[in-house]
């Protein structure tokens, strides 16, 4: 069996804000360094890690997530580029033939994995997805690309159990908004203090709505957290949290924003912290990775990152001296995550406690 499962949507460059005459960080060169960097690093082979092709998906797919009206208005937007669907979010001509593209290649790495083909996929896919909701749009994204699977591997394929894990920088709003009240699917996003950060959601005391109150979790990040402290919440929460739910398959919103040298956030993760968690999470679940974020130049390493911790590949070597990271690091930084960990635990004890008797 294959491992690691890649699609990737090839047609992704004719989504482009330079067509309609400005940059933006969200842009195909993205796409672009990490296809070169995964060529170059000589993981692809027939059996442990290969690419797949996939067919576009169809609108009924998207309506699984979004509403009629939303896709009428993404259409619209598409004709005419003066057209904005919602903040910092651009459509050009070929923008919705893009989407179907890449939530087909998003479908078909869960087909993947579903049809016993690999044991992980992994999506390499723009625009990307977490901050849209069903009716509205921000922030890069068009379509929910980690809810529209959701949703799809619930209707068509039966499952009854999906969790949905974000680690990208920036809280997971547009998911949140589509399950908040779904119990079949639990959200656990891991975002930057998100009083300092785009979109300003994700609050800790957002835990979802009857029925599926407990369903939904927020972690605040303090700025400059880095791996020590993703791997705290990781395994003092999250781990036991997921082994409590017992998901039939985890889809990751794998943003590479929380990295040390991106510009748009302000985290201290390392090609170790990456590591760590994604591998965690594949040697207990199948999972669904999907590029979200990441607008710096080591997108290509990071996603070879991910095939390695997906494969059960070693990791390189990291190349930052974690002494000089961890010098640089405030107290405040601990503190403050430390009282944000408590707190979190505190909200979630009556839906997954006592912490300490939770198989882990
Ligand atoms: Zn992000």
């Amino acid at each position: 069996m294959t491992r690691v499962g890649i699609t990737f949507n090839k047609n992704h460059h004719l989504h482009d804000s330079l067509l309609n005459g400005y940059p933006c960080p969200e842009n195909p060169g993205r796409i672009k360094i990490i296809l070169d960097y995964i060529e170059k690093s000589g993981l692809i082979d027939d059996n442990n890690i290969r690419f797949y092709d996939a067919s576009p998906a169809y609108v009924r797919d998207i309506l699984r997530v979004h509403t009629e009206q939303y896709v009428e208005l993404i259409k619209a937007c598409a004709k005419d580029p003066c057209q904005n669907p919602g903040k910092d979010v651009y459509v050009c001509p070929s923008s919705f033939d893009v989407v179907l593209q890449a939530i087909g290649c998003v479908l078909k790495a869960g087909d993947l994995v579903m049809t016993g083909e690999c044991s992980h996929g992994y999506a390499i896919i723009r625009p990307p997805g977490h901050h849209a909701g069903p009716d509205s749009c921000n922030g890069f994204c068009i379509f929910n690309n980690s809810g529209i699977l959701a949703r799809y591997l619930r209707d068509v394929r039966g499952l009854e159990r999906i969790a949905i894990v974000n680690m990208d920088a920036h809280a997971s709003d547009g998911t949140y908004a589509a399950f908040e009240s779904d119990p079949n699917v639990l959200c656990i996003s891991m975002h930057q203090d998100q009083k300092t950060l785009y979109p300003f959601k994700g609050f800790i005391r957002d835990i979802g709505v009857r029925p599926a109150l407990g369903y939904c979790i927020n972690m605040e990040m303090p700025t400059e957290s880095g791996n020590s402290e993703y791997s705290i919440f990781y395994d003092e929460i999250a781990e036991k949290v997921l082994d409590k739910f017992d998901p039939q398959i985890v889809i990751l919103e794998c943003g590479f924003d929380s990295y040390y040298k991106e510009p748009l956030a302000n985290l201290n993760l390392t090609v170790d912290g990456y590591y760590r968690i994604i591998f965690k999470l594949a040697s207990k679940w199948n999972v669904v990775s999907l590029l979200e974020g990441g607008y710096h130049d080591d997108l290509g390493l990071l996603a070879s990152v991910v095939l390695r911790a997906l494969s059960g590949i070693g990791n390189i070597e990291d190349e930052v001296d974690q002494v000089d990271l961890l010098a640089s690091r405030r107290v405040k930084t601990r503190k403050e995550f430390n009282n944000n960990l408590s707190l979190l635990k505190n909200r979630l004890e009556p839906y997954w406690g006592p912490w300490d008797v939770l198989k882990g």
